[in-house]
């Protein structure tokens, strides 16, 4: 074995080189284990050989020729062409034809026999002809004949580079490490990694294709939730600490001016059932927007509380967090509980103070931004946790005020629907509850989707509706730095609007705006002085101003639909008929199939499953946003059979091997640090 190792630079291969090596760089390849692990996209079917007398025109061909006339050269119209015949077994003949590739002329013999491949460009009767075909020696058959692998490539990187690059690398006897046992490998059914790594690269058939892709994703997936589970530092189940004796809401239930839903009722019993059990609860609500999830997690809230603990509500951004302390505070101050609201705004000596009430118990229910999760702040005994809106944070935040000592009971809020294979995936063992219900006398938003074309019109509308008492909200994307980009700047889009409206009030909202700017902003819109309200996403979540009837989506094509869908969510949420009106010049068919959901369906699910379909995972839930890392084969959408067998396994070895401490787990350990280690070590160390 030649002692090439993983972590090498691939310049230093065989035929790299800095050149190859910068072009190499761009398809992310930097390493000579990048390089083995930069899988086939698809697969060329080689699996069997023809004879020339069975060729038909267009058919791609893998086939032995012997030459019976050494290569010729001749010029044409600027070109060198080579050509030669060759014939077969079967007696027919076949005229091979490449273009100015002049070392052919020394590369291939009269006499000699080759395995050649290539698409056929006619078949008459016993004669065909090919052009610019792959040449192999015959000893190369038992590598050539199966599944040629197609690579994703770059300009300078042509297919049969990679495949002699990775073949080259493999045949050297490069060894990638194994880092499960024979008896795990057997108890999941995996193939040895090195035979898995082989084979997918140069599968002879499909059924190998599948061993191999199962092996390598296995890996990814285990790997990856073994990381969280570590992360999480949290066994799982749990046994707890905190005690329920009083799940009676029925107090808190009077204060409220509406009866709840059947699903909202559904779901608080599910959570009294954790509350009653004596494992800790791990929760994910969906619910789609303005099911009322807050609500529901104000209950339990309130019976954490009821029963002596403290409860910490997060919100992903100040705005959301103001408004559900606004609302809530109005009914727990009249049940005696103590409420506070901790955000980025909040003053330095403010937050003293409320670190000090927290500790003492002063304080019953925080609300708040991420800042709770900063490292100062204590809990005198914080019982529940809930999460907001939780697509938008990170694993790693996420995890940080669980680990903040004790275990709590955690709940998590989202409107965007995650399929339950995924949610296992980013929240480890949990259980589910849907809200699959609105409060009654919710009217559908009615949505269109524009172009520009539509501009007065579009201005009509909205003096119609404001002329009624109604409010508008315009939304566009966020532009930061990137002016190059083709977006409507906040600032460009409210002049435009100032200038348009001049009788009426438009105001402006973006999240470079000071917090306490932003918030006098957001009560003027609620209390009806602003008419008109440009904004970036920063509304995205949450707001509730129920006289807003219109929402008016700048380049709604650079959104996700969940983030649509959310948006969207901001209007209908009085008695008024709502309207939403995507605009977009983005003439693509996926662009305006995506608006073409959003205008046809006003449910979150279908919506989501939709857009799925359409653009894949990492798009729809934005991959930076939620923390979710690539896989370079696992898709967590289709692998949902080895993503049950993953999570089986991390589960076993974290019951018998929490820390890794185990001889046949060090492998794992060290793959894992090597992997995930900053992550861990922000966490954990
Ligand atoms: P989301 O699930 O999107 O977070 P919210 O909790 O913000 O929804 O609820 C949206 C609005 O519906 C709020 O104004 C809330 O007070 C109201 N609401 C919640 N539950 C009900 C209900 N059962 N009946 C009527 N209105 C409700
Ligand atoms: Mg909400």
């Amino acid at each position: 074995m030649e002692n090439i190792r993983l972590d090498n630079s691939v310049q230093y291969l065989k035929g790299v080189g800095p050149k190859m090596s910068e072009l190499l760089n761009k398809l992310g390849i930097y390493s000579v284990k990048d390089l083995l692990e930069y899988y086939p996209r698809t697969y060329e079917d080689r699996t069997k050989l023809t004879t020339i007398d069975n060729f038909q025109k267009d058919q791609n061909v893998l086939f032995l020729g012997t030459l019976v006339k050494p290569v010729t050269m001749v010029y044409a119209r600027k070109k060198k062409i080579l050509s030669t015949v060759v014939t077969d077994e079967s007696g027919a003949i076949a005229l091979l034809t490449w273009f100015n590739q002049v070392y052919i002329k020394d590369r291939l013999k009269e006499g000699q026999t080759y395995l050649f491949y290539g698409k056929v460009n006619s078949a008459t009767g016993a004669r065909a002809m090919l052009d610019s075909c792959s040449i192999y020696d015959v000893s190369q058959i038992d590598k050539i004949q199966g599944l040629y692998p197609i690579y994703s490539l770059t300009a300078g990187v042509t297919q049969n580079y990679l495949f002699k690059l990775i073949n080259g690398l493999i045949d050297s006897g490069v060894v990638i490490e194994e880092i499960f046992s024979d008896e795990f490998r057997k108890k999941y059914k995996l193939a040895e990694a090195n035979y898995a790594l082989r084979n997918i690269h140069f599968p002879k058939n499909y059924n190998m294709v599948t061993t191999a892709r199962n092996r390598i994703i296995f890996e990814e997936l285990f790997l990856f939730q073994l990381a969280l589970m570590n992360i999480k530092e949290k066994e799982i189940g749990s046994v707890k600490t905190n005690y329920y004796h009083d799940l009676d809401e029925s107090d808190f239930l009077k204060l409220i001016p509406f009866e709840l839903t059947n699903a909202q009722k559904k779901v608080i019993e599910q959570i009294k059932g954790d509350m009653s059990s004596n494992v800790v609860m791990n929760r994910l609500i969906q619910g789609d927007v303005g099911s009322g999830k807050t609500m529901v997690a104000a209950i339990a809230m309130y019976l954490a509380v009821k029963n002596g603990y403290q409860a910490a509500l997060m919100a992903p951004t100040t705005i959301l967090a103001n408004q559900h302390y606004i609302e809530l505070s109005n009914y727990f101050s009249k049940l005696n509980i103590k409420v506070e609201i901790m955000t980025s705004s909040t003053t330095k000596r403010q937050k003293e103070k409320i670190i000090n009430a927290l500790k003492n118990k002063e304080i019953d229910i925080i609300i708040g931004t991420h800042s709770i999760l900063e490292d100062n702040v204590e809990f005198n005994n914080l019982g529940l946790v809930v999460t907001d809106e939780q697509h938008r944070f990170g694993v790693k935040q996420r995890m940080n005020l669980s680990a903040k000592g004790n275990v709590v009971d955690t709940i998590v809020m989202t409107a965007t629907p995650i399929p339950r294979s995924l949610a296992i995936i980013l929240y480890g063992d949990l259980d589910l509850s849907i809200i699959d219900e609105l409060p009654p006398g919710r009217k559908p938003v009615d949505t269109c989707v524009v172009n520009d074309s539509y501009n007065q019109r579009v201005y009509n509308f909205l003096r119609k509706q404001i002329n009624e008492g109604r409010q508008v909200y315009v939304v566009c994307p966020l532009v930061e730095e990137n002016e190059d980009l083709d977006l409507n700047s906040v600032e460009k889009l409210y002049q435009e609007y100032k200038d348009e409206f001049k009788e009426y009030n438009v105001g402006i909202l973006h999240g470079k705006m000071k917090n306490k700017e932003k918030d006098t902003i957001m009560k003027e819109f609620k209390d009806n002085h602003i008419n008109i309200l440009i904004s970036t996403t920063v509304i995205e979540v949450g707001i509730s101003v129920p006289n807003a009837t219109v929402m008016v989506i700048e380049n709604a094509d650079r959104f996700g639909l969940a983030a649509l869908h959310q948006l969207r969510g901001r209007v209908g949420r009085g008695s008024a008929a709502s309207y939403c009106i995507l605009k977009s010049n983005n003439k693509s068919a996926l662009s305006r199939q995506r608006l073409d959901i959003m205008r046809k369906s006003n449910n979150g699910f279908e919506i989501a499953q939709k857009d799925l379909e359409l653009r894949g995972p990492g798009d729809f839930f934005g991959v930076r946003q939620s923390g979710m890392p690539e896989f370079k084969l696992a898709n967590l959408l289709t692998d949902t059979r080895i993503l049950e067998q993953t999570q089986e396994a991390v589960k076993e070895i974290v019951k018998n091997d929490k820390h890794l401490k185990r001889q046949e787990n060090q492998k794992i350990k060290q793959v894992l640090y090597k992997k995930y280690g900053e992550q861990l070590n922000n966490i954990v160390g």
